[in-house]
């Protein structure tokens, strides 16, 4: 059996941080487990093909059950089985988050190094920052982070504006730990092509001896044996193997962290033996917490002249707001809003012609909906049960009420006269509240950010990992990607899932 020091389960944005980091430890043997492949198609690369990748045999193409609060639609749920995983998929948007969003994190663990002054060291570590250093960025990382100015869609400029001349505070930048106002989105390109994890941190690794990269490699189930990971079982190329290791790390996602965890018997004990699991340590919150970011595709207007296409990747600038007051600098927000200069409608509504309407985003960022991802089977080829159970709260559809409202505002700003012809979505005649929460349960569409599922805190009792991110119950046992999250950021999660990466591996490599 082939031994390591260290085995990272999942070659996606986690896991090409965790292989580049501990590998450059010369005397640290890593090996990286990846289901898929290097990309190779070369769409990936293209920023503005974002949308039409997914579904190609890189997705793992994953689906929720029916939504009860979304008009019992099925929400198809793209991931990257790639190296680089998700963040070849992604739409490169770059957010950090609020600052307030990390103090959550550090109250749930009392770890401070989960607080916004101690992830800050690790987002400036990771990154290279197109308008330079300063006390929030940095030009030494491996990441580009572009802020686009004059790429920005003239439609954008507008919106941007128009939010401006509604109350909005100009913010210029989503990464210095506040998150109200109007910015350009910040974006993972460099010369016009997407940057993605593996692209960043993994490819300038791969040739390093102490690096062994596992690829066309299923991890089927860890190997325990009392308080320890032993080691895996896995095919690699359809052929069965173990492979042993001192520490294990799983960055398999926000789905299939839990799943394995599930499949090898650590979770809720009557879950696993309905389905003919052993439970080999008691651990009831895997796969709970399941939560994501959604928006309402949305508030669609008619345009008055084409709207031509976008240089960069559709969607240019999130405006994050709070909503009981749209001008306030500081404060945590509630609501986000989006422009897209392409056709944005969710798949319950006719499909516009391109260039004839553009779309305003809105979306809850601090959803408090709680769902839970369970197994249908003891096997990896049984299908995952995915229930974020989106919209259950009633402070969730009030809150999606408000930002609808101020997204329409918006939309009838003199700023965007030129381009508005008129709304088509929801339609002027869509206006008391309960009219408008029974289309938001029709219009909205996943985000891509589901968190939570092996969330980080204190005890067995409340959490799955622990503040240092190992598997409560197990030694050697950690979680490192979005599945630790234990309250969403109120932006998109990818910097801060390379965040807690970086952190991570900062501080494992000083044990
Ligand atoms: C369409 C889309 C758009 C998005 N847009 C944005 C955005 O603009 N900004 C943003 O911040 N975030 C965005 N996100 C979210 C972001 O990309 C993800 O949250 C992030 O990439 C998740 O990182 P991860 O490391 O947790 O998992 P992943 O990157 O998904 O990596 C998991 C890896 O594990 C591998 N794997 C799984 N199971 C096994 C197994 N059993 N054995 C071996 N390998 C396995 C997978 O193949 C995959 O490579 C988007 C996501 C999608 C899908």
């Amino acid at each position: 059996m082939r031994h390591f020091d260290v085995l990272i389960v999942g070659g996606g944005s986690a896991g090409s941080v965790l292989a580049s980091r501990l590998s450059e430890n010369a005397d640290c043997q890593v090996a990286l487990l990846e289901t898929g492949e290097w990309p190779t198609d070369p769409d990936i690369a293209k920023p503005d093909m974002w949308p039409l990748i997914q579904g190609r045999d890189y997705d793992w193409q994953y689906a929720t059950l029916p939504q009860a609060g979304t008009a019992n639609r099925i929400h198809p749920w793209p991931r990257g089985r790639i190296v680089g995983g998700s963040s070849c998929l992604h739409a490169m948007a770059h957010v950090r988050g609020h600052q307030d969003d990390f103090a959550a994190w550090a109250q749930v663990t009392g770890d401070e190094n989960w607080s916004w002054q101690g992830l800050l060291p690790w987002f400036i570590k990771s990154e290279h920052f197109s308008n330079g250093a300063s006390a929030v960025h940095g030009v030494d990382g491996p990441l580009d982070v572009w802020l686009p100015d004059a790429e920005v869609h003239p439609l954008v400029k507008s919106y941007m504006q128009a939010g401006l001349n509604q109350g909005a505070p100009w913010l210029g930048d989503h990464n210095t730990g506040l998150l109200c106002g109007v910015a350009p989105n910040a974006l993972t390109i460099r010369d016009g092509k997407r940057v993605s994890a593996a692209d960043a941190w993994l490819k300038p690794a791969r040739e390093r001896r102490n690096l062994t990269l596992l690829l066309r490699t299923q991890v089927e189930t860890l190997l325990l044996k009392g308080s320890n990971i032993a080691g895996v079982a896995c095919t690699i190329a359809g052929e069965a193997h173990t492979l042993s290791a001192d520490t294990v790390i799983l960055a398999a996602g926000a789905l299939a962290s839990p799943a394995l965890l599930m499949r090898s018997g650590v979770g809720c004990a009557s879950e696993l033996e309905a389905h003919g699991i052993v439970c080999q340590l008691p651990l009831d919150l895997v796969g709970k917490n399941l939560h994501d970011h959604l928006l309402a595709a949305g508030n669609v207007w008619l345009a008055r002249q084409p709207i031509g296409k976008t240089r960069l990747q559709h969607s240019e600038s999130l405006m994050y707001l709070h909503s009981a007051d749209i001008t306030r600098r500081d404060a945590q927000p509630d609501i986000v809003l989006g422009c897209v200069c392409a056709p944005s409608v969710a798949p319950t509504f006719p499909q516009p012609e391109p260039g004839s309407t553009y779309t305003l985003l809105c979306g809850v960022t601090r959803p408090t909906s709680r769902g839970q991802i369970t197994l249908t089977g003891a096997h990896s080829s049984d299908k995952l049960r995915i229930d974020p159970a989106y919209l259950q709260t009633e402070q969730d559809r009030r809150t999606f009420v408000k930002a609808l409202k101020i997204a329409r505002q918006i939309g009838n700003d003199a700023a965007l006269g030129a381009w508005r012809e008129k709304e088509w979505l929801p339609g002027e005649s869509v206006q008391d509240d309960a009219a408008l929460a029974d289309f938001i349960a029709r219009a909205v569409i996943t985000h891509h950010h589901p968190v939570g599922t092996c969330q980080m805190g204190k005890t067995a009792q409340d959490s799955v990992v622990d503040g240092r991110l190992r598997i409560h119950g197990l030694d050697n046992g950690y979680v490192v990607d979005a599945s630790v999250i234990p309250s969403i950021t109120c932006g998109p999660v990818h910097a801060a899932i390379l965040a807690i990466a970086e952190s991570f591996a900062g501080r494992f490599r000083q044990n």
